[in-house]
C-alpha cells in the first residue's frame, strides 16, 4: 500500500474541523485588524530563497525542497511565507499605494525537508502576517498583538513573549565585530554547525540548539551593549506600547531567529505547557527593515510574524481546550418512501439555503436505522416525510431530544426552526 510522505499528515474528522475553526477565527481576526488576505504560488525561484531567506541559514541551506522544473527552471517549494510575499509585494508595485502601511496576512503550507517529530513536520501549515512601509515601533508593538490576541482568544494560558532587539544595521555591524573577535580562541569548542556560522554569520551562533547551553555562548557579549542610540529608542517605546497592551514579555538578549533579514525587534511566542515538549515555539516574528531592498524593492521597512498551525493543535490539546464544543447538526431528513426523495431534497436544500445544518438519508436505510443514525449524527430536529405529508403538505418534526412531535405546514417550516434552533456562536465567527 503507498503510504503518505514522511514528515507529513491528513487531515480529517475533528481534525478537520478545528482546522477550520482557527482559520476561520484568525481571518475573522485579522479582519478587525485591517489587515487584507494575500495569496502567493507555493513554488518560486529557489533564488528567491537564496537572497530573501539567505545562505547562511538551515532553512537554505539544509531544508528546501529543490527541483527543476520541466523548462530546466531551479524552483523551490517555499520554506516560508515572507520571501513570496515580499517579492509580490514589489512585483505589484504595492509600494506604490497611498494608502500606507500595506497591512496583509496569509496562511498555507510550507516545506521544509527537517527530520520529522513531535511538532516538526515536512509539510507544516503557518498563518502569517507582513505589514511594510511603518518604520514605527508602533508597528511591531501591533504585530506582537496579534498572536497574543488570537491565543487569548482561543483561552490559551500559558502563554510568553521573547523579546530582543538587534539593532539597526550600523548597531548590529559593531556587534558582529565583537562576537568574532569573542569567539575567536573558542571556535574549536563550538559545533561543526557553529564553526560555520563563525565565517558566514557569527550572530547565528547565539540561536544553536546544540551550544546553547555552554558558558562560551552565556558569556558572549550582548547585544544589548552595542545598540545604538536610534535602536534603543525603538526598542524602548516597543516595550512601552506592550505594557499599554498588558502584554507580559520577557526579554532574551540570546534571541536572534534564524533567518538574516531582522533588524531591530525580533520576538517568539512561546506556549508554556507541562510536558509540551522542546518544539513549543508557537510564532516567531520581528521587523526587516533590509529585506524589501534586497529583494531588488524600494528601501521599505517591514515588519511580520509566522505562526505554527500544528504546534498551536497541540498546545490546545495539552492544555485540555476544546474549540469543538459541539458537533450536532440541526436537522435530519427521512424520506420513507422512494418517491418521496425529491420532495425530501427539495425541503433539505431549502432548510441548508436558510442557514440550518441539514442532511439528509442517502442510504436507503429503514426507519429505525435511520433513528439510529440521526442519534449518531446528534442532530436537534428530524422530518419525517411519507406520502401523506407529501399530499398535504404538513411535516412531521421530531425533537430528537424530547422527542416530542410537532406537525408544521412545508410554508412554516423555516420560521419554526427559527424559533427553535438558536445560532450557535461557533458557526457566527
Ligand atoms: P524552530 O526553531 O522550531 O525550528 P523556526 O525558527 O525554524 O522554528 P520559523 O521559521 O520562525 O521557525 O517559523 C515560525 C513558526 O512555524 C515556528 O514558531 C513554528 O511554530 C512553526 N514551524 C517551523 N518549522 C516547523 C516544522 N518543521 N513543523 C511544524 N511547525 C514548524
Ligand atoms: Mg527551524
Amino acid at each position: 500500500m503507498i503510504q503518505k510522505p514522511k514528515g507529513t499528515y491528513d487531515v480529517f474528522d475533528i481534525q478537520g474541523k478545528k482546522i477550520q475553526y482557527l482559520e476561520k477565527l484568525f481571518a475573522c481576526l485579522m479582519e478587525k485588524y485591517n489587515y487584507e488576505y494575500m495569496r502567493t504560488p507555493l513554488f518560486e525561484s529557489s533564488e528567491l530563497f537564496h537572497r530573501g531567506v539567505g545562505d547562511s541559514t538551515d532553512i537554505v541551506t539544509k531544508e528546501t525542497y529543490d527541483f527543476i522544473d520541466r523548462g530546466n527552471r531551479n524552483m523551490t517549494l517555499r520554506p516560508e511565507g515572507t520571501a513570496g510575499i515580499v517579492r509580490s509585494f514589489i512585483e505589484n508595485k504595492m509600494y506604490g499605494r497611498a494608502s500606507s502601511p500595506v497591512k496583509c496576512w496569509y496562511t498555507g503550507p510550507m516545506y521544509r525537508y527537517e527530520r520529522p517529530q513531535s511538532g516538526r513536520y515536512r509539510e507544516f501549515y503557518q498563518m502569517g502576517v507582513e505589514v511594510f512601509g511603518s518604520p514605527d515601533p508602533i508597528m511591531d508593538a501591533e504585530i506582537i498583538s496579534i498572536p497574543v490576541q488570537f491565543f487569548r482568544l482561543l483561552g490559551l494560558k500559558g502563554i510568553k513573549v521573547h523579546l530582543n532587539s538587534l539593532g539597526d544595521q550600523e548597531s548590529r555591524k559593531n556587534y558582529k565585530k565583537a562576537l568574532l573577535e569573542y569567539f575567536e580562541p573558542h571556535i574549536e569548542t563550538l559545533c561543526e554547525d557553529c564553526k560555520n556560522r563563525y565565517q558566514k554569520n557569527p550572530l547565528r551562533i547565539l540561536d544553536c540548539k546544540i551550544d546553547k547551553d555552554k558558558d562560551v555562548l552565556r558569556n558572549a557579549p550582548k547585544l544589548k551593549d552595542y545598540l545604538n542610540e536610534e535602536s534603543k529608542k525603538h526598542y524602548e517605546a516597543v516595550k512601552k506600547y506592550l505594557e499599554a497592551l498588558q502584554i507580559p514579555y520577557i526579554e532574551d538578549p540570546n534571541l536572534v531567529r534564524g533567518l538574516d533579514y531582522y533588524t531591530h525587534t525580533v520576538f517568539e511566542v512561546e506556549a508554556n505547557v507541562e510536558g509540551f515538549g522542546s518544539q513549543n515555539v508557537l510564532c516567531g516574528g520581528g521587523r526587516y527593515d533590509g529585506l524589501v531592498e534586497t529583494l531588488g524593492g524600494p528601501k521599505t521597512p517591514g515588519v511580520g510574524f509566522a505562526l505554527g498551525m500544528e504546534r498551536l493543535l497541540t498546545a490546545l490539546e495539552y492544555e485540555k481546550i476544546d474549540i469543538i464544543k459541539n458537533q450536532e447538526i440541526d436537522i435530519y431528513v427521512i424520506p420513507l418512501e422512494e418517491t418521496i426523495k425529491p420532495y425530501a431534497l427539495e425541503i433539505t436544500t431549502s432548510l441548508r439555503m436558510n442557514g440550518f445544518i441539514t442532511d439528509i438519508d442517502m442510504m436507503n436505510r429503514n426507519i429505525k436505522s435511520n433513528f439510529k443514525q440521526a442519534d449518531r449524527l446528534q442532530t436537534k430536529y428530524v422530518i419525517l416525510i411519507g406520502s401523506e405529508e407529501t399530499k398535504t403538505k404538513t411535516l412531521t418534526i421530531k425533537n430528537n431530544q424530547t422527542k416530542q412531535e410537532y406537525k408544521i405546514k412545508e410554508e412554516q417550516l423555516i420560521q419554526f426552526f427559527d424559533q427553535n434552533i438558536e445560532e450557535d456562536i461557533h458557526e457566527t465567527i
